[in-house]
């Protein structure tokens, strides 16, 4: 790839081969019965919804899930009628009729929200479906106990309410052997069981990636994944079973030699001793090249066809990030015009550690200012 091809800025190439390959492997882990959703919340972790999400559908997905109103309403447009369109946050008071204009399904949190859902879609005697969440030990957005119980005494209220389906999140799927997560199996199956003898047909869905990974009780009939769909390992510390799919690469701004022992960077913290070699690239943290990876951070040097792993110098910058090149011979050196910052061989994970922070903000932090290519 030339300097030109990534118009000085870098480029971004996404994957979707590999997404549907992911996709297509959750699918098969999962038990008999229960159906694979597709989070693409927050535009597809970052890596494009209008490309993303018609990919998906094209390999058989028919649900979805987004965080925000908005995000429904742009992916209704993306995609044709028979998927639904799930709002992960709830709804705010006040766009009931917009939510239920364009065929969302808003995953509630509340009584109250339950309430105003009657009032303001459907018939007289039947709401526009919707999602019930409800909270097992995550602590976050869902209904509690006490408040579910006190539901279960107005059947009315929840059959009028047209709940479809009745979900929950787990707080600790990426360590298996939690104890918080037999725990919230537990509470959940309550929570369904409950729910079904007032309406037998309503759906459970619990999973996200880790999720899916503790095995078929966990499953039920709607498991919802993201992170895994875009390469990230569901299991972290084992092998990552699936695709990477983002591949980033910029160019070198400039080489240095070093003639005398010098700081690097930003608050002096990086060092380098004479005769040692610079390369200075794109990509700073208005690209989404984390601050706090300085000093910590590798990428891959490309120098013709070869691949060679170098370490970050002193801090990242707001445009650009410096790496010490001493390791290249001058005959690399003088291939080398890209660096990739994420790839097969220093993954979104990768970099995700490397900043003490997890792939999934590494992906919603890309930049905008990379060009972008779909394959
Ligand atoms: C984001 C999210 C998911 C997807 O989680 P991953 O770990 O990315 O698979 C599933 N369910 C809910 C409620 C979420 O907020």
């Amino acid at each position: 790839m030339s300097v030109l091809e990534l118009e000085h800025e870098g480029l971004l190439t996404v994957d979707l081969g590999a997404i549907a390959d992911n996709y297509t492997w959750l699918c098969a882990r999962l038990a008999d019965g229960c159906r694979c959703a597709a989070v693409v919340k927050a535009d597809a972790y970052g890596l494009g919804v209008s490309q993303v999400a018609p990919a998906l559908y094209r390999s058989g997905c028919r649900d979805f899930f987004v965080a925000t109103l908005a995000e429904g309403e742009e992916l209704r447009a993306l995609l044709p009628a028979d998927a639904t369109i799930y709002v992960l946050t709830g709804i705010r008071p006040g766009c009931e009729q917009r939510c239920a204009a364009a065929n969302l399904v808003p995953v509630l949190v509340s009584t109250e929200q339950l309430r105003q859902w009657c009032v303001h879609t459907g018939t007289d005697t039947r709401a526009a479906p919707c999602a019930l969440k409800v909270d097992t030990g995550m602590t976050r957005l869902g209904m509690g106990a006490d408040e579910f119980v006190h539901l279960l005494q107005t059947p009315e209220l929840l059959t009028r309410a047209n709940v479809q389906l009745i979900l929950s999140h787990l707080a600790c799927a990426d360590e298996p052997e939690h104890p918080q997560n037999p725990a919230q199996l537990a509470a959940f199956n309550e929570f369904v069981s409950a729910l079904r003898r007032i309406s037998p047909p309503v759906q459970a869905s619990f999973s996200n990636s880790s999720g899916i990974c503790l095995g078929d009780a966990y499953h039920f009939d709607l498991a919802r994944p993201g992170s895994a769909l875009y390469g990230i390992n569901p299991l972290p510390g084992s092998d990552n079973p699936l695709r990477p799919v983002v591949n980033l690469r910029v160019p070198v701004l400039q080489q240095r030699e070093i003639t005398r022992d010098c700081a690097v960077g930003y608050g002096a913290t990086g060092s380098a001793a004479a005769g040692s070699w610079l390369a200075v690239v794109r990509g700073g943290y208005a690209d989404g090249m984390l601050r706090t990876q300085s000093g910590r951070g590798r990428a891959i040097a490309i120098a013709g066809d070869e691949k060679i792993a170098v370490s970050m110098l002193g801090r990242v910058s707001m445009d650009t990030c410096v790496f010490d090149i001493s390791a290249l011979s001058a005959a690399q050196r003088a291939q080398l015009e890209v660096f990739e910052l994420l790839g097969d061989d220093w993954t979104v994970d990768d970099m995700g550690a490397a900043a003490g922070t997890i792939g999934y903000e590494i992906l919603t932090s890309l930049g905008r200012r990379y060009g972008r290519r779909y394959r």
